[in-house]
């Protein structure tokens, strides 16, 4: 159904989801699963995916975060519909940019006289609220300025004092919803205050701009963190007094972190840049977040429109979810064993030593991508292939003594013979030792790699720089 944006005018000819994140950080893991579930729902639905910054703090908005949320989402392959870089008429989509659409809005409810100035000075306003505490009642605005004249507004003005601009909440009323996740909600207005939605320094606060944005944008549905949930009733309450459309909203359950307090920093990695440069695939983090809180019958790695038709909001769950690397871990191994060899090689780039041959990256790529999460565990084997001979600790070296100077002697000169081709060396070695099975690989493996375990031999002996399992396996002939 199109819906009306009364407030610009504007048409939607579809719903939306959107994303709207306060740039005061790195996008972490649980904002990061927020984008996840709109995009996904934006998707499921045919409905538009709309990213909105919310930068009204400028004191603690940073452009570099700003920056790093965009890369990161790109990351993710979260691409947005409308937002910073897709500006259209609903925009712009930097609540910083937004003062003349809010300055229409402020007045509209300053006609309404469902606002009021307020000049309590934050001294004033915790003093109250600590004697309210102090007599066992919940703090909330105690309504000092509601009913102010106009020749006192008028006096507090001339003494100098800035004025917020507050909410008046009506008595009396019980604000109803229900929520996508959590079901039917029932607040009462009487236990909400009066609050702030223009702050003194004419900025707009968040109940008032985050909701008539929503509505500016044709916002029809809001997945959103649970902090937010006991928020919602001001908001429902600004958009009412404004006559705007009203988005459905679903609070999605906290990420904990394993020992059961919020996930943060000292949890490990918390942002998805540290994830990303770590090397986890964007695939695995977007697989792992839709499995946090959301359960799915789907086991396999999928892409995201395959996720994007298995969301649904009757699958997330009211529990707090609990993050987990080793899952996360896992969804990574199965990321990694999809990468093309070309991704594989984009992957492991970084890591290897500049001026080998492309022959024998491809194949050190092909032989020690199967068998890492993360490529910090390939570093080791870069040393072991392109490192020079790998030095023995003695019981290794026991191993390949014991095999003798014949077998070594017929695995050097199959391998210059068939140009390091495994099956050669080892149908060499066999004939002319009469070992088989781990007689005859372990000794090969610890005099070409110097480990008893790890990728295939065979796909590693390709990977060997020219002469390299030559040198190696002379070594002990
Ligand atoms: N800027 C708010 C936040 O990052 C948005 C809350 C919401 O999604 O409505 O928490």
């Amino acid at each position: 159904m199109a819906q009306m944006d009364s407030a610009t005018g504007g048409v939607f000819s579809r719903g939306a989801t959107r994303f709207a994140p306060s740039p005061t950080g790195e996008l972490h893991l649980g904002n990061a699963r927020t984008a996840l579930f709109n995009y996904l729902l934006a998707r499921h639905a045919g409905e538009r995916f709309v990213l909105r910054i919310e930068d009204t703090d400028a004191g603690r908005t940073r452009p570099e975060y700003i920056e790093g949320l965009l890369a990161d989402l790109r990351w993710l392959g979260l691409e947005w519909d409308a937002g910073p870089g897709r500006e259209d008429a609903h925009g712009p989509y930097f609540q910083s940019q937004r003062a003349a659409h809010y300055a229409g809005l402020f007045a509209r409810l300053e006609n309404l006289g469902a606002v009021y100035p307020c000049f309590c000075t934050a001294l004033q306003l915790e003093a109250s609220r600590r004697a309210q505490r102090a007599s066992g009642r919940p703090p909330r605005y105690a309504g000092t300025c509601r009913d102010l004249t106009a020749q006192e507004r008028e006096r507090h003005r001339a003494q100098g004092l800035a004025a917020t601009l507050r909410f008046r909440v009506p008595s009396g009323q019980r604000i109803e919803f229900t929520d996508l996740v959590h079901g039917p909600q029932s607040f009462l207005s009487d236990d909400i205050g009066d609050f702030v939605i223009r702050r003194a320094d004419g900025s707009a606060a968040f109940f008032f701009c985050n909701a008539v944005d929503d509505a500016s944008m044709g916002v029809s549905q809001v997945l959103r963190g649970e902090d937010h949930l006991a928020n919602t009733p001001r908001q429902l309450l600004v958009l009412a007094a404004l006559g705007l459309p009203v988005p459905r909203y679903g609070h999605v359950s906290l990420i904990l972190g394993p020992d059961g307090a919020p996930l943060s920093k000292r949890h490990g990695a918390a942002s998805v840049r540290e994830f990303r440069e770590r090397g986890y695939r964007p695939e695995a983090l977007v697989n792992y977040l839709f499995r946090l809180g959301h359960s799915s019958p789907e086991h396999a790695l999928l892409g995201l429109p395959e996720l994007a038709r298995a969301f649904d909001t009757s699958h997330l769950g009211r529990s707090s979810a609990h993050y987990d690397e080793q899952q996360l871990r896992v969804w990574q191994k199965s990321a990694v064993h999809q990468l093309t060899p070309e991704q594989a090689r984009g992957w492991l780039a970084a890591l290897l030593p500049e001026g080998i041959a492309a022959a024998s990256a491809d194949a050190f790529v092909a032989a020690v991508a199967p068998n890492v999460v993360l490529p910090e565990d390939a570093a080791p084997w870069v040393r072991i292939v392109f490192g020079g001979p790998p030095v023995l600790e003695p019981p290794d070296e026991q191993v390949v003594r014991e095999a003798g100077p014949g077998f070594f002697a017929a695995a050097a000169r199959a391998a210059v013979a068939g140009a390091s081709d495994p099956a050669a060396i080892t149908d060499a070695v066999r004939t002319a030792s009469g070992r088989k099975g781990a007689q005859l690989y372990m000794p090969l493996r610890l005099a070409l790699t110097g480990c008893r375990h790890g990728p295939e031999l065979g796909p590693l002996l390709k990977a060997l720089p020219a002469g390299e399992a030559e040198r190696r396996l002379a070594r002990f002939a």
